[in-house]
């Protein structure tokens, strides 16, 4: 979800699914020109110069990192003013995401590639299962389904129609696995969290309200 605040420019993205990418022209990756630290009161915010990003856009990640990432054309607000102004949000995000990992048992590396290497199949074959009967609907055209060991998304999908998935679906109750798929699924159609986005998403989920803060309680899982 991208929460929009009164002003035009920035966006708060705490969309537990697409928190880095939430679209194919997002400021991320190779786009960056420039990366910096800026330190305000308590937090440490990594501020990102973005070739193509046209807004602002400010993340807080479940591992506790926060993202202001800034278009290279705009000079007009200060990122101290930015985040000064979103302070109180920041503060809240960085405490659910503290919370919500609290109770994630934390695995050795070489444990977290064992059980990725052990469900990556299964959630390979489960993906494709529930790609191939929610897109009798949509009719959509994607490309590579990936199986990831991503450490803060359940899900992802490229400008190119390429899909991403966390190894960890599998592990999931269904219903939150199916709405994973879905949300995913329907980003072929709108790379954004538009009004037509969810749109999209409720006409295979009803309750993809619930489904989402269910998800949302969960958090990541380690
Ligand atoms: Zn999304």
């Amino acid at each position: 979800m991208i929460l929009q605040f009164n002003g035009p420019v920035v966006h708060l993205v705490e969309c537990l699914l697409c928190m880095q990418e939430v679209s194919g022209s997002s400021p991320l990756g190779s786009t960056i020109i420039m990366s910096e630290f800026l330190q305000f009161k308590d937090l440490k915010i990594e501020v990102k110069t973005s070739a193509q990003a046209r807004r602002w856009r400010l993340a807080v990640h479940a591992d506790g990192r926060i993202v202001l990432t800034r278009p290279k054309s705009f000079f007009q607000l200060p990122p101290d003013k930015i985040i000064a102004e979103r302070y109180d949000w920041l503060k809240a995000k960085t405490k659910f995401w503290q919370e919500h990992r609290g109770n994630a048992p934390i695995l050795s590396k070489t444990q977290q590639r064992q059980a990725y290497l052990q469900n990556k199949i299964a959630a390979r074959n489960l993906v494709r299962a529930r790609l191939e009967f929610y897109n009798q609907k949509y009719k959509l055209k994607y490309n590579r389904i990936s199986i990831k060991n991503t450490a803060t998304t359940w899900g992802s999908c490229s400008s190119r129609g390429n899909l991403n998935f966390n190894y960890k679906i599998v592990l999931l109750p269904e219903r939150l696995a199916d709405y994973i798929v879905v949300h995913e699924l329907c980003h072929l159609a709108a790379l954004n969290h538009s009004t037509r986005f969810w749109r999209l998403v409720g006409e295979s989920l009803p309750d993809y309200k619930l489904l989402r803060a269910q998800l949302k309680k969960i958090g990541r899982l380690s």
